[in-house]
């Protein structure tokens, strides 16, 4: 999946064991796997442009360094709940879960993120859903205010 220019690593994804969802209407973006996994199981090696600003489909390595893989990992989606683990110094993603061919590859945003390209409204249906989504060093910004108005119903208009 990844170009030549990344080199060679026997790990790295293939294109026929995921496939990169670019046009999902509800979800916009994801990676689903062909294959199942087991939790612990490496799931692949990650590869991508080390950069020093947060995008909207970078991975923080470390404060002030990014991967951005515009052919992989870029793209999985949030959960709460998530199935994949990854190690951004290591570059490799694990299963945390078992993951069954046809899953999405979920990762907790949180896990890697200081700071959010953007915060959201997570609707992962997890139990343990957050329900509004940031970095794990930041705290919730102007727009969740819409979001706590509508948990507490006043956005209703009677
Ligand atoms: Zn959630």
């Amino acid at each position: 999946m990844y170009p030549e220019s990344y080199g060679h690593n026997p790990h790295f994804p293939k294109a026929s064991d995921f496939r990169v969802i670019k046009n999902d209407a509800t979800l916009g973006f994801g990676v689903i796997t062909y294959r199942a996994f087991k939790p612990g199981e490496l799931i692949a090696a990650l590869a991508g442009e080390v950069i020093t600003q947060v995008t909207q489909h970078s991975l923080q390595i470390e404060t002030g360094l990014h991967l951005l893989d515009l052919y992989f990992c870029g793209y999985f989606l949030h959960s709460c709940d998530p199935n994949v683990h990854l190690d951004l110094n290591n570059r490799t993603v694990h299963a945390i879960r078992c993951i069954r061919p046809g899953d999405y590859l979920l990762m907790d945003y949180a896990q890697t993120e200081e700071v959010l390209f953007k915060q959201f409204r997570c609707q992962c249906d997890s139990s343990n859903c957050r329900g509004w989504i940031t970095g794990y060093k930041e705290r919730p910004d102007e727009q969740s205010i819409d979001y706590q108005k509508y948990l507490m119903g006043c956005d209703i208009v009677e």
